[in-house]
């Protein structure tokens, strides 16, 4: 075995980290923690781990259960996708696969929101099987390891094959070692390379050129949009509405708006979105709330007003409230709690749900 290998092996044997899913065999178990943890900080998704795992504990129940339970289950962890894929994934586990996840990870990635990364850590972590899973951390300890100017995916991927191949049988426990290695040593700024169990192998460190190591991802300034919104009032039931299933947030719940046009205020936006979208004519009464938010691919500001209904809409009952699930609906402030919304929402209705906005 290659002496960086083997030193890595010995390594993580030593001072395995408490990570969600790292002492799991349940290959169900390892691949909702693997997906959690992408986009996610291990302290952040613990508790979700822990709860999404009591609600769902295995794939038949994912799969049985419905989107917006899942949705509700992931609310505030974001990248909502990786639920919806999830649940997607669930079902052909089950229709395709008997229930059981495939051990092959050119299987695996035929599933929805599986990559390569995940194909190789559920491959390899759950079932023993030679395959690399290279994610950021893994990037960046092999970029400096063998001092790689151009990290290509393919030669990441070779040299994580090598790697494995010689830490026979233990594939899984190798990259679980890089991806450890990356996120508590070999850390983007200021790494330890003095408590480093590979040091005496990596070229970054031996040609001083580790801070260099891996060159920075090139990223676009990310566009920003203005978004109006309305929280359309009616004898102290206010307007929510799903978002379509498919794209940014799909499935999750809101209140209706949308982009800012050119020569328009965020509240006429408001106003004119709630009449195309849902064909209710709203009076907009005062600001409610601005939040900036940031997702992968553009910023948003978002204005929330309170507004008054006029006409138009869904059904109105008065009596017993909406059914949950009908889109559009009327509801009850107290209710909205029983409803996934995105977390630039989260505020606004954290003050509704305790009454803390006035009702209109
Ligand atoms: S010696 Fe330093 S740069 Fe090289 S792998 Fe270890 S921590 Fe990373």
């Amino acid at each position: 075995m290659s002496h960086a290998a083997a030193r890595l092996l010995q390594w993580f044997g030593a001072r395995r980290r408490e990570v969600p899913g790292r002492s799991e065999t349940d290959p169900y178990r390892i691949w909702v923690a693997e997906v959690m943890a992408q986009q996610t900080r291990i302290s952040t998704m613990t508790p979700y781990y822990e709860s999404f795992l009591g609600r769902f504990p295995d794939v038949e129940t994912l799969a049985a259960s419905s989107l917006d339970e899942v949705l509700k289950a992931w609310e505030g962890l974001g990248y909502y996708g990786r639920a919806r894929n999830l649940h997607r994934a669930a079902a052909e586990v089950c229709e395709r696969h008997g229930g059981r996840l495939p051990a092959e990870a050119a299987e695996l990635r035929e599933l929805p929101g599986i990559g390569p990364y995940t194909a190789g850590a559920i491959s390899s972590i759950a079932f023993g099987r030679p395959e690399p899973a290279v994610d950021g951390n893994v990037r960046r300890v092999l970029s400096r390891l063998y001092d790689l100017e151009r990290p290509t995916p393919a030669r990441l991927e070779s040299l994580a094959r090598e790697l494995i191949g010689r830490a026979t049988g233990a594939a899984g426990p190798l990259n679980q070692a890089l991806m450890d290695l990356g996120s508590s040593i070999c850390t983007p700024r200021s790494p330890k390379c003095g408590d480093c169990p590979v040091a005496a192998d990596c070229l970054a460190l031996e040609r001083g050129t580790v801070s260099e190591r891996p060159p920075p991802r090139r990223r676009a300034a990310l566009p920003h949009h203005d978004i109006g919104a309305a929280i359309v009032w009616r004898e102290g039931s206010v307007l929510i509405a799903r978002r379509p299933a498919e794209g940014l947030l799909g499935g999750l719940w809101e209140f209706p708006g949308g982009k800012v046009e050119p020569g328009e205020t965020p509240a006429q936006a408001a106003r004119r979105e709630v009449r195309e979208e849902l064909g209710v004519v709203a009076e907009i009464l005062e600001p409610a709330d601005t939040v900036r938010h940031a997702y992968s691919h553009f910023r948003i500001t978002l204005r929330l007003f309170h507004a008054r209904w006029v006409s138009g809409g869904p059904p109105w009952k008065a009596e017993g409230g909406p059914e949950h699930g009908e889109s559009p609906c009327w509801t009850r402030p107290a209710d909205l709690s029983r409803y996934a919304f995105p977390a630039a929402n989260h505020g606004v209705i954290a003050r509704l749900v305790q009454g803390l906005e006035p009702a209109h």
